[in-house]
């Protein structure tokens, strides 16, 4: 079972190419924009992922 630690933001990362570049755009009546700076994609939809834990 997996569940989200209270550590760490989740990694953002491009359904296209993988890339975690990913930058939050201006929201538009749709909602929620993101880009990859990586291949250009451009949507609503981005995989997300746990970030590692850092310093450990
Ligand atoms: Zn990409």
């Amino acid at each position: 079972m997996r569940h989200r630690r209270p550590r760490g933001k989740p990694i953002l990362r491009c359904p296209t190419c993988g890339s975690d570049r990913i930058i939050y755009e201006a929201a538009l009546i749709t909602g929620q924009r993101y880009h990859c700076l990586a291949c250009d994609y451009v949507g609503s939809f981005v995989v997300e992922e746990d970030a590692p834990p850092e310093g450990s």
